[in-house]
């Protein structure tokens, strides 16, 4: 173990939960927890003839899990649902000091909840075999097969729910699967990859602690037929670039930068909580949260006031402290980036209502929540990815005006409007985004399909859709 000593309590069951991926021993890299900046653990460093066994494995054990078809792999991916939630406090706890997000509130013990959720729904979502054609001319039908070795690439902010989005259809559909975490949340995802495999068959889901270079790798692979990816826009150009040596299909869950509009009637004493908690989910770290949030004149102070109250009462600070509900920023560049875009939005005169400074008394990487008043598009902060608890708000007078904004950027994942319902439902139309929420921000479900449009990137997750993104479509025509 590390010869830092935590001051952060911990149980039995934490510290077997990282002896079981040997994040105990003293080989590996340091993993600090987000909070306290000490030493939780230590990861494996894992290299290229790692990524290459695995994929090996994976590509040898597919045929026989394919095999055991539909009822039986559903049997055991609601099996492993279950070793999720019996394991849940253990896997929160870890993810909860690895990233930094709070065990309470919409956080790390939600997190781990999705994952049993997401695991028992594409474990019993029926696909069934579409006739297409069945006539005295014929009959043609469209069904589903396993792709064969799926690689799943993940990023650090949601790392054990995504990593079930990515795997979970996947497996279902009868491939199996090579994951490589993310370098700041690979403990959480070592972890839960190990209680999947309490269940699961041999080589069937196989983690590689890479980094980078490993990642590339594995997306240009000769074996790997699909590759899940979420992640950063500028990453995903290069999953592309790595596709065209293996024609691997992709699935890119990309970037984001939400726009949030509230129209004119809106209450906002009403609609706070949740704009709140649309945009500050995860401390802002969230891909489909709410990043610019566009509001009518006739109401921009009160939802200003509103915000700013609803702020007030939300604790920041250690995640395994039961009050808390936002957490630090998970990592030094991400802290960089949001202090640089708030700094800038300072200095280009805009106002700061709440935050806008480090909350350095709470530890290295924390940042207060920050609402950004009088500010316009064409600042860093309005136009760039923020990923953090940076909310700039915008004063529009004309909707058309607030739909140009929204569809003025490359990206296109989600996007919100709040106010009269069938208003709101006639401006979503307008909007550019894989997702348009009503009166609500981010809220994802398992059956719901989700995914990106424009630099946001392509493909849908969940649901139906989600299980056939994972298969190739097969017709037998006669
Ligand atoms: P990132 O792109 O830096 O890293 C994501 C993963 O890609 C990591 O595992 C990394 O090791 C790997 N990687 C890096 N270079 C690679 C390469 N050349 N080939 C293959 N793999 C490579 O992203 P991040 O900083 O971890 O995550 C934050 C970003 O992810 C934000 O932009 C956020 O909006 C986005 N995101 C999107 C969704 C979504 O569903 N659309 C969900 C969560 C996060």
């Amino acid at each position: 173990m590390s010869e830092h000593t935590p001051t952060v309590p911990t149980t039995t069951e934490d510290s077997a939960l990282l002896e079981r991926i040997g994040a105990t021993g003293r080989d590996g890299r340091d993993v600090p927890d987000a909070a306290t900046r000490e030493t939780i653990g230590r990861a494996p460093l894992q290299g290229v003839d790692d990524l290459e066994d695995a994929v090996a494995r994976a590509r040898a054990a597919q045929p026989a899990w394919e095999a055991l078809g539909h009822t039986e792999r559903s049997r055991l991916l609601t099996a492993a649902a279950d070793a999720v939630e019996e394991h849940a406090e253990a896997l929160a706890r870890l993810l909860s000091r690895e990233q930094g997000k709070p065990l309470n509130g919409p956080n790390a013990r939600f997190e781990v909840g999705a994952c049993a959720a997401w695991l028992r729904t594409a474990a019993a979502t029926p696909l069934e075999t579409e006739v297409i054609l069945d006539d005295e001319t014929g009959h043609a039908e469209l069904t589903y097969r396993a792709i064969g070795v799926v690689g799943a690439i993940g990023p650090w902010n949601w790392p054990l729910m995504i990593t079930i989005w990515q795997i979970a259809a996947a497996l279902r559909m009868g491939n199996t699967a090579v994951v490589k975490p993310s370098e700041y949340t690979t403990l959480s995802v070592l972890a839960l990859l190990s209680v999947l495999n309490d269940v699961l068959p041999p080589d069937v889901l196989i983690g590689v602690a890479g980094d980078r270079e490993i990642g590339a790798r594995l997306t240009a692979h000769p074996l790997v037929g699909k590759v899940m990816f979420t992640g950063s826009t500028a990453t995903g150009r290069r999953i592309v670039e790595g596709s065209a040596q293996n024609l691997a299909r992709l699935t890119l869950e990309l970037g984001g930068n939400d726009a949030g509009i509230v129209l004119p009637g809106a209450d906002p004493a009403a609609i706070a909580q949740d704009l709140f908690w649309g945009a500050f989910i995860n401390t802002g770290q969230t891909c489909a949260a709410l990043k610019r949030l566009y509001v009518h004149d006739s109401l921009y102070e009160q939802v200003v006031e509103a915000l700013a109250a609803v702020a007030a009462t939300m604790p920041m600070g250690n995640g395994l402290d039961e009050d808390n509900v936002l957490g630090p920023l998970q990592n030094r560049a991400q802290f960089d980036i949001v202090s640089r875009l708030v700094d800038d939005a300072r200095e280009r005169g805009a106002r700061i209502v709440t935050g806008g400074t480090p909350a350095s008394d709470l530890g290295e990487l924390f940042y207060p929540v920050t609402l950004v008043a009088d500010i316009a598009d064409g600042a860093p902060l309005v136009d760039e990815e923020q990923f953090g608890p940076a909310l700039p708000i915008i004063r529009y007078s004309d909707v058309d005006d607030a739909v140009r904004s929204a569809n003025g950027l490359d990206v296109g994942l989600g996007a919100s409007v709040w106010g009269d319902r069938d208003e709101a439902r006639a401006v979503a139309a307008r909007v550019q985004a894989g997702t348009v929420w009503i009166n609500s921000h981010g809220g994802v479900h398992p059956m719901i399909p989700f995914g990106g449009v424009k630099g946001s990137g392509y493909g849908l997750e969940f649901g139906v859709e989600g299980l056939k993104s994972v298969a190739v479509p097969q017709i037998i025509n006669g």
